[in-house]
């Protein structure tokens, strides 16, 4: 007998609800994950949140208390400041995707265990893989060390552009570690902090009328 021939519909639009359609599965998959300790003591999952069609996406290590008892990302001390810088820089956070290393909080806000980030790491690579963001923002050393898999402390790689699978991905510091350092002069974590976001936006902007990352100089 024939077999029906199954045609895929690879057009922006039918790739667009397969995105889709994956993206609900991982994310129901994620919000009852148990692949690690901190399932037992989680209030919730905090997937992500914002605009997953963006080109631009920012990681932070992982949800303190007020994230694991809403389910939403930086929306404590740090996340309002986070949102601040954001806006600062002309970036409306409903427009970027933000995430974390790790989805469940770690009990007194400790740093995740490389176990816990192991077990995590396969929504995040989904996530990056479906969203196929164009620019990461890395928040921190956590995340730094995780993806670009380097030792470098975050002062001195912040605000370089790194070419990670194609992704051009750049550290900054940390919201929280801005909220210890409270001063902007000149050459503050602050002062490079907004450095930092201008170049981010300035980049975005282009990446968003060309398409394209090759104008980004990295290192
Ligand atoms: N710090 C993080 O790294 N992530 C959050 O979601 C909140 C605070």
């Amino acid at each position: 007998m024939e077999q029906p021939k199954i045609i895929p519909d690879l057009t922006p639009e039918g790739r667009e609800k397969a995105r889709k359609t994956l993206w609900e599965k991982a994310k129901t998959n994620a919000l009852s994950c148990k692949g690690c300790a901190l399932a037992a003591t989680r209030t919730n999952v905090v997937y992500g949140e914002g605009c997953e069609q963006s080109r631009l996406m920012f990681i932070g290590e992982g949800p303190g208390a007020d994230e694991d008892a809403q389910g939403v990302p930086f929306v404590g001390r740090a996340g309002q400041l986070l949102t601040q810088i954001l806006k600062a820089g002309g970036i409306d956070r409903k427009d970027v995707y933000i995430t974390n290393i790790v989805k469940c909080r770690p009990p007194e806000n400790r740093v995740p265990t490389p176990e816990e980030m192991i077990a995590c790491d396969m929504h995040l690579q989904t996530q990056i893989m479906l969203m196929d963001p164009a620019l990461i923002i890395l928040l921190g050393n956590t995340p730094t060390r995780w993806i670009l898999k380097t030792n470098e402390g975050i002062t001195k790689i912040r605000g370089k552009w790194f070419n990670w699978r194609g992704i051009a991905v750049m550290p900054m510091f940390h919201p929280s570690y801005l909220l210890r350092n409270a001063s902007s002069k000149e050459g503050s974590p602050k002062h490079l902090t907004w450095i930092d976001i201008q170049e981010v936006k300035r980049t975005w902007d282009i990446v968003r009328e060309t398409g394209s990352t090759s104008h980004i100089k990295f290192g």
